[in-house]
Order: C-alpha cells, then sequence, then structure tokens
C-alpha cells in the first residue's frame, strides 16, 4: 500500500483541510502525525495553557480519526530524526502539511525541504500572504486598502472547502509518545478543544433565529458583554480554518434581515481580514517579531521598571479596568479585545514599557497566543506598528473604562475587593471619600492599590519619549 504522511502543526481538523486532502489524493494510507517540537520547551513565548489546550485539541482530533478508521500518532524529538525515522518505518513516500508563515515555522520548513519529499499545502489565512499584493507587486502595509484588495480578491463567489473524509485508512501498530499539557486544564479555562466544538461555536454565533453576529457591530467593544464569538483559540490552532469563518460570515450576510445585521457582519469580516493582515504582515517583514516596524520608532528611551511591569502583569495598578483585564488574562488565559487594547495602551504609553515585554507577556498566557495577530495588536497599540494610530493617540483609561464598560460589571467580575465600590466610584475608586471606602470595605492603599502611575503625568513623559526617538532617526 502507497503511504503518505500528514504533519499536522496548526491544522488540528479534519473539514476544509487542503493538506489531508492531498495526502489522500497522493497515497491509500495516510498516517496522521503531530511532532512535539524541543524548539518550544527552550522559547519564553510558550504558554502552559496554550499547550494544554493543543493537548485536548490532539485528542479530540484522535477521536474524529478513530471514527474513520484512523488514529493519531504523536512523537516527540528532533524534527528531521522523527520524521526520518517515521518515513524509515513505514515507507512513507511523501510528507505533506499545511503552511505556516511565521518566521520560526518558515525557517524550520526550509531546514528540512533539502531533505524530505515534503510538500506545504494551504496555510492559515485563506490564501498564501502573496495572494494580495499591490499593483506594483509590493506588499500593502496599511489595512484600509489591503482590506479592499482582499475582499476583491476572494469575495468574488463562494468560499470553497473541502469535505471531512469520510475514511482515513493508516497502517496498524504505529507507536506513540505520550502527549504533553494536560487537557484537563483546558476544560477550565472556558475552551474545550476540537473541531467540533469550533463549529458549535460559529453556528452559534453566525446562525439561527437572530445570532451574535448581527449585533456585533454594535456590542463587540463591550467588556461587560459576551457578544464576540470567541473563536480565537480554534483559529489559532486550526481547529476552524479561515475558509469556515468566511463562508460563514457569507452566509449570514445573505441571510441578513436589516442593515443594522448587514453592519454587524461585515465588521466582524473585517476583524477576520485583520487576522490574515497581520499574518501578510509577518510573512513580508519577519523582522517586526523583533523591532518596530516603524523604524523611527526603534530608539525609544522605555522605562521598564520591572515592579511596575509585575504590578501590570497581577492586575495591581490601581486602575480598574486594566487590572479587571489583566486578572481575566491570569485566571482563564484569554482577554476581550477592548481590554487587550487598554493593557496594551497602559503598558507601553502610561508605563512606558517596551511593548516586547508585553507582547512577551500575554505569549505566555494567552490560550490564542499567535506570533501574527499578538505582534500585530502590540505594535498598533504602542503605536510602532503599520498603520497604526499615531502614537499621539492615547487611550485614557477612565475614559475606555466608562465607555466599554458603563455599569462596571466587568470590573467587579474580576476584581472583587471593589465589588462593593458604588457605580459612581467604580472606574475611579481614588476618588472615594473615605466614609464610602469604608462603607464599601475597601480602603484604598490597603484592600487595593492607589494608581502606581498619574495618567497626565504618563502622557506628557511618553509624548516626550516618543518624540525624542523620532527625532534621533528623521
Ligand atoms: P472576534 O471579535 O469574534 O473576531 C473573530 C476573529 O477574528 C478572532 O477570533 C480572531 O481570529 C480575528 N481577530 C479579531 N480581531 C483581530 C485583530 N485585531 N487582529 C487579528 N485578528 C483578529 N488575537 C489572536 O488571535 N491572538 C493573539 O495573540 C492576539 N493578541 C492580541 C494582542 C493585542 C495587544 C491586541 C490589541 C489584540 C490581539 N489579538 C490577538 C486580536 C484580538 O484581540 C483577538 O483576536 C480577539 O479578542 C479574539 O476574540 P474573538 O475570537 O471573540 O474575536
Amino acid at each position: 500500500m502507497s503511504v503518505a504522511i500528514w504533519w499536522i502543526r496548526r491544522d488540528l481538523r479534519l473539514r476544509d483541510n487542503p493538506a489531508l486532502h492531498a495526502a489522500q489524493s497522493f497515497a491509500r494510507g495516510v498516517i496522521p502525525v503531530f511532532i512535539q517540537d524541543p524548539f518550544f520547551d527552550r522559547s519564553p513565548m510558550v504558554s502552559s495553557r496554550r499547550l494544554a489546550f493543543l493537548a485536548d485539541g490532539l485528542s479530540k482530533l484522535d477521536e474524529e480519526l478513530r471514527l474513520r478508521g484512523s488514529y493519531l500518532v504523536i512523537r516527540s524529538g528532533q524534527l528531521l530524526d522523527v520524521l526520518s525515522d517515521l518515513v524509515d518505518q513505514t515507507g512513507a513516500e511523501r510528507i505533506f502539511a499545511e503552511a505556516d508563515y511565521s518566521p520560526y515555522a518558515r525557517r524550520r520548513d526550509r531546514s528540512l525541504e533539502d531533505r524530505l519529499d515534503f510538500q506545504l499545502v494551504g496555510g492559515p489565512s485563506l490564501s498564501h500572504p502573496r495572494a494580495v499584493l499591490k499593483q506594483d507587486g509590493s506588499p500593502y502595509t496599511v489595512y484600509s486598502p489591503y482590506m479592499r484588495a482582499w475582499k476583491a480578491t476572494h469575495l468574488t463567489g463562494q468560499v470553497n472547502l473541502t469535505d471531512p473524509p469520510s475514511k482515513i485508512t493508516t497502517p496498524p501498530g504505529i507507536s506513540s509518545d505520550p502527549a504533553r499539557g494536560n487537557p484537563d486544564t483546558a476544560v477550565e479555562m472556558d475552551f474545550v478543544g476540537g473541531e467540533q466544538e469550533a463549529q458549535r461555536r460559529l453556528e452559534a454565533f453566525t446562525h439561527g433565529e437572530s445570532p451574535a453576529i448581527y449585533r456585533y457591530a454594535e456590542l463587540r467593544d463591550r467588556m461587560d458583554l459576551d457578544a464576540t464569538s470567541r473563536l480565537s483559540p480554534y483559529l489559532r490552532f486550526g481547529m476552524l480554518s479561515a475558509g469556515q469563518a468566511v463562508q460563514a460570515a457569507q452566509g449570514a450576510l445573505q441571510n441578513a434581515p436589516d442593515r443594522d445585521a448587514l453592519k454587524g457582519v461585515e465588521t466582524w469580516l473585517n476583524e477576520l481580514i485583520w487576522r490574515e493582515f497581520y499574518i501578510a504582515i509577518l510573512y513580508h517583514f519577519p523582522q517586526v517579531s523583533r523591532v518596530s516596524f516603524r523604524e523611527n520608532l526603534r530608539d525609544i528611551r522605555w522605562n521598564n521598571d520591572p515592579r511596575e511591569f509585575e504590578a501590570w502583569g497581577e492586575g495591581r495598578t490601581g486602575y480598574p479596568v486594566v487590572d479587571a483585564a489583566m486578572r481575566q488574562l491570569r485566571n482563564t488565559g484569554w482577554m476581550h479585545n477592548r481590554a487587550r487594547m487598554i493593557v496594551a495602551s497602559f503598558l507601553t504609553k502610561d508605563l512606558l514599557i517596551d511593548w516586547r515585554w508585553g507582547e512577551r507577556w500575554f505569549m505566555q498566557q494567552l490560550i490564542d497566543g499567535d506570533p501574527a495577530a499578538n505582534n500585530g495588536g502590540w505594535q498598533w497599540t504602542a503605536g510602532t506598528g503599520t498603520d497604526a494610530a499615531p502614537y499621539f493617540r492615547i487611550f485614557n483609561p477612565v475614559l475606555q473604562s466608562k465607555k466599554f464598560d458603563p455599569g462596571g460589571d466587568y470590573i467587579r467580575r474580576w476584581v472583587p475587593e471593589l465589588v462593593r465600590v458604588p457605580e459612581r466610584y467604580i472606574h475611579t475608586p481614588w476618588e472615594m471619600p473615605i466614609d464610602q471606602q469604608r462603607s464599601a470595605n475597601c480602603l484604598l492603599g490597603e484592600h487595593y492599590p492607589l494608581p502606581i502611575v498619574d495618567h497626565s503625568f504618563a502622557r506628557q513623559r511618553t509624548l516626550a519619549a516618543y518624540k525624542n526617538a523620532g527625532q534621533a532617526v528623521d
């Protein structure tokens, strides 16, 4: 029997999986393999929660494979050794894998290409990053024109998906190593792994009587509501393909009952395109994983106070919205998008701490931690990125809090010390008179910290630091 290897990396699904499809078209037998790469044991960008979610996803994938007469093989070790051994043991003629465009993945794949019969198919985005380029062949570096070109390229008709196979033939008896990561932790995190769960979430968000996608434009920024899809971990590990998400949006667009609903779907689609945009940016400008995209902002004199960084990470800044968000992250491995922008702005602009410190911290915590989206989000907020908000646009954490958590429910949920603080002071507890502090059982400086920085002072300090950095190069 002819045999091929399906090397699973960030495509933990059977539906719409071009790499699996290509392996099945090439050979009668397919060996699904996941390799635990020692590179990630050393990387400072790994999170135990993300590993747990991955382990859960792998065990769900194994269940799905077994329903189709196959099973998952897990191996650990140096990639070339593991793959060469497997080829020797099974006589596999070719290895198929989904492309991955992050700098590490591209280096890894290049180093294997000469030594193995290895073919990349599909990828984490709807098409290759080179599929959407400017007329002169150069990459887009501004989101809005990229988004228009992306739509013109991809939305000419219904997105096509490949069906999941009903049967996968795998030679019996291929040994596996134990999976790393504890899948039980994934359940505690509110994110159960696997493509069934991804599909369920996608349908709940986009289908039915009045799905949340129709109110997405209106409510997506509200941190106190559950108004977004929460699909990011599934897209991160390919338990859901970009094509599946876009196709669901197209369906919702067709069924939209009114203008608001249409706007909701369009806005969600635009977020999926932000994801594609950042994948393309990291592909064309891999240096952004190390330095600012904007050359004139590579020499900012950061304040980088380790104690302030620690207070930020632990949710002890004295700014309730920042603390709520950072505790949500610590407790669940996920954070609302608006909250991500607020805490990233606070770290870089209020504390004047290097965005790379925050980027690393997020990667160590987030279940959906993704090199492209995370880097893009951090550089956008720091004002050092592509079409970044100009650096002088500095988020005011109090105004953001009042606007996007109006009743303070998000704050109270994650900062129990503030549960009894009246609505009037929930965004600014430092303004609370002492008798109110006593009755709310929240003495400032004792039960809850005073602000670690004054926003007006911080704003001026940041403006000066960015201006000086810009002048040093201009
Ligand atoms: P929805 O609002 O339902 O959006 C649908 C999908 O679109 C998301 O699942 C995600 O895949 C994609 N998406 C949405 N917004 C963005 C965006 N701004 N950039 C890129 N893709 C987007 N997203 C990650 O997936 N991984 C990260 O590591 C990550 N780090 C971030 C760091 C910062 C500082 C910021 C500001 C944003 C970051 N984001 C990251 C983007 C965004 O916050 C999350 O994708 C979103 O909160 C996930 O929630 P959701 O699935 O409910 O999204």
